[in-house]
């Protein structure tokens, strides 16, 4: 079937799915048409910030695609202090950015709770409860996220990374820290308690195709997930995943082939919010922007004190490393006019799918 055919169908199967995103051409920029209606009409031209703090890169976990791992030996670790933390918080409330994301590598201890649970009070405090608060540090238990539940967050990002669970083996050591499972648990439990809750995949992978990445969006649909951020995977010489190099699409493509799932994504589940990831911009210097052009609302604006950022090593060419917060702020200003965007400041921007998802739940009892 044609993608003008797909695009006028009002539910999207795995095939359909496989073909927008295989569009070229003509058939792609009707996509990117399609998936900008779609959002205009569903949630209107609002970009919201999330000021990103990635407050640490010590991890206790060994993906083999990220720069960060355990067994990187090569890696600079850090952890910034509770005090500049709170500086970024009150950089984000002060410019008005309305919410605020605590990222880091994974680690579960009780020390690690605390300290995040007490952070959570402190940020609400100086900003007169004002600014909302997502957090993505990876998985924990329930009861860790229902203290910080109770103590702020309101938001969680955790990746699926993929949906595949035979693929999630070849992205991770075969063990009980990495067990596909427990991740998944894990968005489950998220949701039970409250929070809006957030997955998503790397576009892009070693082995991955275009059929997977297809069931990336079921799964997501199938979940029923209030936001997702999802970028191109990127390599990292110091991963074990860089021996695959050779086998993964050029960046380009791999760039291009997510802005056709951010796209995709907009017209299958039109009333989330969708974050432009970071790694577009370090392909693209106008990635973010494009990602909001074809459906993206949230974006992620680096606040992490400046001394820190090249340590987040994800992935190389990590773009903003050395801007400071003000300058991304003014930059960004304008590049989202340019997409025909408006900035909400000072609004927290919450999905508009949670709410209905939770409002329907309250009418049914
Ligand atoms: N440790 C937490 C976790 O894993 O959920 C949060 C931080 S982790 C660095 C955030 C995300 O970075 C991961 O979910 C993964 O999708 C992404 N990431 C890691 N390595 C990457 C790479 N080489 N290219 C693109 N994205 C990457
Ligand atoms: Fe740690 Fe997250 Fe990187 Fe995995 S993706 S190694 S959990 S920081």
């Amino acid at each position: 079937m044609g993608v003008i055919k797909i695009l006028e169908k009002e539910i999207l199967d795995r095939e359909d799915l496989v073909n927008l995103l295989s569009a070229e051409a003509a058939d792609r920029q009707l996509l990117f048409k399609k998936a900008e209606e779609v959002k205009l009409r569903e949630i209107g031209n609002k970009v919201h910030f999330r000021g990103l703090v990635e407050f640490s890169n010590i991890c206790g976990k060994d993906c083999y695609y990220c720069g960060i791992r355990r067994s990187n030996r090569e890696a600079h670790r850090y952890n910034v202090t509770d005090e500049q933390i709170l500086d970024a918080a009150r950089f984000a409330h002060e410019n008005d950015y309305g919410s605020l994301v605590m990222q880091a590598g994974e680690l579960e201890s009780s020390a690690f709770t605390n300290r995040i649970e007490n952070l959570l009070r402190e940020i609400k405090k100086l900003s007169d409860g004002k600014l909302g608060i997502t957090l993505s540090l990876g998985e924990q238990s329930r009861e860790v996220y229902e203290r910080w539940y109770e103590a702020g967050a309101h938001r969680y990002l955790l990746r699926i990374e993929t949906s595949n669970p035979e693929l999630y083996k070849k992205y991770h050591p075969n063990d009980a820290l990495h067990d596909f499972e427990k991740r998944l648990g894990c968005l489950y439990t998220l949701k039970s308690i409250g929070y809006q809750t957030g997955t998503g995949v790397m576009i892009g992978l070693p082995f991955q195709d275009r059929g997977h990445l297809a069931e990336d969006l079921l799964f997501m649909k199938d979940f029923d997930v209030d936001m997702v951020g999802m970028g191109p995977f990127i390599e990292h010489q110091h991963t074990p995943l860089f021996q695959y190099r050779h086998q993964l699409l050029p960046i380009q493509e791999r760039f291009d082939l997510a802005l056709k799932m951010i796209a995709t994504l907009r017209i299958l589940m039109k009333d989330i919010n969708i974050a432009a990831a970071t790694a577009l911009q370090a392909i693209d210097p106008m990635g973010r922007e494009k990602a909001i052009k074809v459906g993206a609302n949230i974006i992620m604006p680096n606040i992490t004190p400046g001394k820190y950022r090249n340590d987040y090593a994800l992935y190389e060419n990590k773009p903003c490393v050395d801007e400071e917060p003000e300058e991304c702020k003014n930059c960004l200003d304008v590049r989202i006019q340019l997409v025909d965007g408006k900035i909400g400041y000072g609004e927290w921007g919450d999905s508009k799918h949670f709410a209905r998802r939770t409002e329907q739940r309250i009418d049914h009892g």
